[in-house]
């Protein structure tokens, strides 16, 4: 089974829109992949859709082989998700932004409590557990927003451009916090406009564009003819 199959995907967008024009995506387990494609390509519409923030049209979707439409508690369950825009509570503190996700998978408190102190020193944000998010730099925000997707250990981790409007620095700290867990065995789909940033990290690379997959490819071969 594939961590995520996607199969003749479409959405419409109310305004009448076609985004997705009918998409399909394999990405196997333990795989290190990249959806690539300039902006407005439909790369965001189909996080979204993969983690039930936005209705899709048509398709299926399958995380592990749980169908969204039909077992899609199981699917939350295997899938961590951190989106582009920061949607935590910006008067809340750190540590709590990590272990109330955890509630809302009903992992006990005590637990909660264990996964985000191992999260939050991974990413170097231990020492601001006590700090409102309101209070961090943008690169700390997206920290905790990783740290956050993790906190119920998903064995699928998918991030919509991950390293935008992030420092070179950071940028590189964060590609080898993923290639580290990716190593440990998390499934990891990460969206980009970036060709260097899917050519340092991925294995696999799906290419978009106007809603619609032009190359689906492993790294080695699209590198060949370039
Ligand atoms: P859905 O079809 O999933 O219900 P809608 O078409 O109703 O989504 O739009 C959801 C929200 O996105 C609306 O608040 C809308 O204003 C906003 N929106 C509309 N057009 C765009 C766009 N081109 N890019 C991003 N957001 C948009
Ligand atoms: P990407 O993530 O690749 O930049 P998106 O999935 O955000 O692309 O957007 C794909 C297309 O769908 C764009 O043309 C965008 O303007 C449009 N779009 C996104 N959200 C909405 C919405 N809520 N209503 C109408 N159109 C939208």
């Amino acid at each position: 089974t594939y961590a995520l199959d996607i199969e003749g995907l479409t959405k419409n967008y109310s305004d009448g829109f076609q985004a997705l024009k009918g998409i399909d995506l394999h990405v196997r387990e333990g795989d290190f992949f990249a959806l690539l494609g300039p902006n407005g390509a439909g790369k965001s519409t189909t996080l979204g859709i993969v983690s039930s923030l936005v209705n899709k049209s048509g398709g299926k979707v399958r995380v592990f082989g749980h169908d969204i439409d039909t077992d899609l508690s199981s699917a939350k369950l295997s899938l961590g998700v951190v989106p582009q825009e920061f949607n935590f509570n910006q008067f809340e503190k750190v540590e709590d932004i990590v272990t109330t996700q955890a509630g809302y998978y009903g992992i006990p408190l005590k637990t909660a409590r264990v996964s985000a102190e191992k999260y939050l020193k991974k990413l170097g944000l231990w020492d601001k557990r006590n700090t409102p998010a309101r209070m961090l730099s943008g690169g700390m925000k997206r920290r905790l927003m990783i740290a956050r997707a993790l906190v119920h250990e998903p064995r699928l981790l998918i991030l919509d451009e991950p390293t935008a409007g992030v420092d070179i620095e950071l940028r590189r700290s964060m590609w080898q916090f993923l290639e580290e867990m990716n190593r440990q065995g998390t499934t990891i789909i990460l969206t980009t406009h970036y060709l260097e940033e899917a050519e340092a990290l991925c294995r696999n690379i799906a290419i978009i564009d106007q809603g619609e997959i032009i190359r689906h490819t492993s790294k080695r071969e699209l590198l060949q003819q370039l």
